[in-house]
């Protein structure tokens, strides 16, 4: 079954606004095992609205849209979907008197233009909204020679689309589902190699179309392959993964750190941790990321930060010897200061009791990317050691 959730507003198109419903809903949509191919922003407008929910209801067997349910003249969800699927707007009494209701609760007569929140599309239903004046709209859409289109319009306001979703969309939506399916994913974490490498390493594997599916993205160096499987249940769905995720090990090797949320220093500390060995660390250029990483995590830990510009591998190496003798650690890690090559190099330093490792690594990139990078190198030096892999 395929979904497609709609953002509407001016806020939203104009980007003073983050559309954070669209994520929300369509985590929801996918956990249900929709399939959510589109996502629409659409502005205020009344034409782009009708086209939008034309082509929503032509592509999806379930579309959720929000916003454009208030009562002012911006608000235009009602009119769209009414024109979009050829019906009248019907003014419906219950709502008209709940709404009525709800202004007097709070004291207050209700404004005359909140009457237009009371108007429905003819052949849907009211969704109750418990925490706001304005119900969502509930259709279920004829479309030739196929199912149904199952339609919904919330509220923008996320917490009163929560609700919504929860105590009518989701039960709605599940027993339409024909077989009920999940959809379930899980992540695999990389270092040491950039993307395309690592994508020529799993032949078919991240192709278009297989399933489970595998999927790509790198973020400061750090490459997450997400592995997506669908199942009767969530047993069956993480079940389908595992000759997947198995090749992706047995193929990546050493690349792979860990797993979900796990960051190269979450991999350095459990080993460290195992081992009951610690590390120092100094750095310049990093400016203390190694140390800031390492402090968030269990490792044990003594940092410097600053240094001395070092430059040069030897005077970087030097000073990880020097912060080891002093703190006792069982390693020292240090990275030092670009140098003067074209483009600079930065040397990063690994010492302990039986290795002593000085590397140098051009600085190509964009700092907030390539500062990362390096702090990351030097936490992979350390981890390829404690793994009994040359880091050379
Ligand atoms: P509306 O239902 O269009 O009147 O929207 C009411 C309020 O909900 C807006 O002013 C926004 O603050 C918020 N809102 C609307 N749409 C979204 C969205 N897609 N993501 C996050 N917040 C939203
Ligand atoms: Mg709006």
């Amino acid at each position: 079954m395929l979904g497609e959730v709609i953002a509407i507003g001016d806020e939203l198109t104009s980007g003073e606004r983050l559309d954070t419903n669209s994520q929300w809903l369509s985590q929801r949509l996918t956990e249900m095992g929709i399939e959510v191919r589109y996502h629409t922003t659409v502005g205020d407008d009344l034409d782009a609205n009708i086209e939008v929910f034309r082509a929503a209801i032509a592509r999806a067997d379930v579309v959720v849209a929000t916003g454009g349910l208030g009562p002012t003249a911006d608000d235009l969800t009602r009119e769209s979907i009414a024109a979009a699927t050829g019906v009248e707007l019907v003014r419906d009494d219950a709502s008209l008197e709940r709404i009525r209701q709800m202004f007097l609760s709070r004291g207050r007569t209700m404004p005359e233009r909140n009457e237009r929140q009371a108007d429905f599309p003819h052949g849907s239903q009211p969704v109750a909204n418990p925490n706001g004046t304005a119900p969502g709209v509930q259709m279920v859409v004829q479309r030739d020679q196929r199912n149904p289109c199952l339609l919904f319009a919330l509220p923008g306001v996320p917490a009163e689309m929560h609700e919504m979703w929860s105590q009518t969309v989701a039960p709605t939506t599940a027993a339409a589902v024909p077989q009920p399916r999940v959809i379930r994913h899980r992540r695999l974490k990389c270092f040491g190699v950039g993307e395309s490498h690592l994508e020529a390493m799993l032949p078919d594997l991240v192709r278009r179309g297989r399933d489970p599916r595998v999927g790509i993205t790198v973020s400061g160096a750090t490459i997450t392959l997400r592995v997506t499987a669908a199942g009767p249940d969530e047993a069956a769905a993480f079940a389908a993964m595992e000759p997947t995720l198995a090749t992706i090990r047995e193929k990546l090797g050493i690349l792979v750190f860990g797993a979900e949320d796990d960051e190269l220093q979450d991999a350095v500390s459990r080993l460290l941790v195992e081992r009951q060995q610690s590390v120092a660390t100094a750095e310049s250029w990093t400016g203390g990321l190694l140390a800031q990483w390492l402090a968030s995590v269990e490792a044990d830990i003594q940092a410097k930060v600053g240094g001395d510009y070092l430059t040069s591998p030897e005077a970087v190496e030097e000073l990880a010897v020097s912060i080891r003798r002093e703190t006792g650690c069982n390693f020292a890690l240090t990275i030092g200061a670009p140098d003067q090559s074209d483009p600079p190099a930065v040397a990063i330093s690994l010492v302990g009791e039986d290795v002593t490792v000085t590397k140098q690594y051009p600085l190509i990139g964009h700092p907030t990317i390539v500062r990362p990078r390096i702090a990351k190198l030097a936490l992979n030096l350390l981890r390829l050691h404690l793994l009994n892999h040359d880091p050379t």
